[in-house]
């Protein structure tokens, strides 16, 4: 019988859309974030800081990684991502250092670049081959609506922040550009972001929308997809639209704790499950039935596709 190891800080690999295989390691507490985005699909921020410490152990985490490498698994990438704004642990940097030092496996950092102005933030967020930012505001008033930010946290702190650490990086610089109805998908309004973005001198600019339901209190429906192909041409580089891609273990051969662990911190649409896992959307729906039956999983409708997420209490 095969046992799979629980892991407390490690999740997936997942299947990204840019990344290809990534392995997601989780340095914060939920909710800990320096933002409490209406569109955040981890949930509402309970703890809304700039405080940066160690928020769990980095000793753990490396031991964890250590753990999963030595076990002989395989990733594309290893990603600080997951419940919350990774610069804010003071490890994180040490983290993407034994990483590269441990494996061959490319890091990644997605961070909502609130804490790039701190000279060692940069400094340790250039350990990583790919940054992330976001950047889906274009003024003070925009950023507070959209991202509901910790006291002390300007808008133009989070920009001059980004535009220094391009200034500073050699890697690939990715800007997230997360499009809301009603909060930022005026023609003026993606061109006043569209200007501050193309300004970043970025490797690739992604447009998104939300693509799994928000879970900070609001419901912040989709941008339809022909406005972002439409808007994609104002941003330099030409903005990406989001293909959902990459491989991913089938949720056929995972236990129900992992697929449970997964789905807590990423919903997934069935068809997106079924299609990167190479799995018989028949037998994926099967295989989640007894889950859903349990009330462990629900299976709820989001512009049109069967999105998967856990059921919280
Ligand atoms: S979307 Fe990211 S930055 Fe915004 S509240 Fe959620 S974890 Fe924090």
């Amino acid at each position: 019988m095969k046992v799979e190891e629980k892991y407390r800080y490690l999740f997936g690999p997942v299947p990204s859309r840019r990344l290809g295989l990534s392995l997601g390691v989780d340095l914060n507490p939920v909710k800990v974030c320096t933002e409490n985005c209406v569109f955040c699909q981890i949930g509402r921020t309970t703890e809304l800081t700039m405080a940066r410490q160690e928020w769990v152990p980095t000793v753990e985490v490396l031991a964890e990684f250590d753990r999963w490498h030595a076990a002989g698994r395989r990733t594309d990438y290893v990603t600080l991502s997951g419940s919350g704004e990774p610069t804010m642990h003071t490890g994180f940097g040490e983290v993407l250092r034994h990483v590269k030092a441990t494996s061959s496996f490319r890091t990644a950092l997605l961070s909502n670049g609130s804490l790039f102005w701190m000279p060692e933030v940069r400094r340790d967020a250039a350990e990583a081959d790919v940054v992330k930012v976001t950047l889906s505001a274009w003024d003070e008033d925009s950023f507070r609506r959209i991202h509901r930010p910790a006291e002390g946290l300007m808008f133009p702190r989070l920009l001059e922040g980004e535009r220094m650490f391009r200034n500073e990086f050699a890697g690939l610089l990715w800007v997230e550009v997360m499009l809301l109805p009603g909060f930022n998908d005026a023609p003026a309004q993606v061109k006043a972001i569209a200007a501050l973005a193309n300004s970043l001198q970025a490797n690739a600019i992604h447009l998104n929308t939300t693509t799994r339901p928000a879970r900070a209190g609001l419901k912040v429906p989709r941008v339809p997809e022909a406005w972002l192909r439409t808007v994609a041409t104002w941003f330099s580089p030409e903005a990406e639209i989001p293909v959902f891609a990459g491989r991913s273990v089938s949720p056929l051969d995972m236990s129900d704790a992992a697929l449970l662990e997964l789905l807590a911190r990423h919903p997934l649409a069935l068809d997106a499950m079924a299609a990167s896992s190479g799995a018989d959307l028949a037998a994926v729906e099967r295989r989640l039935a007894p889950l859903v039956a349990a009330g462990q999983l629900a299976v709820e409708e989001h512009h049109g596709e069967r999105m998967v997420r856990v059921n919280r209490p």
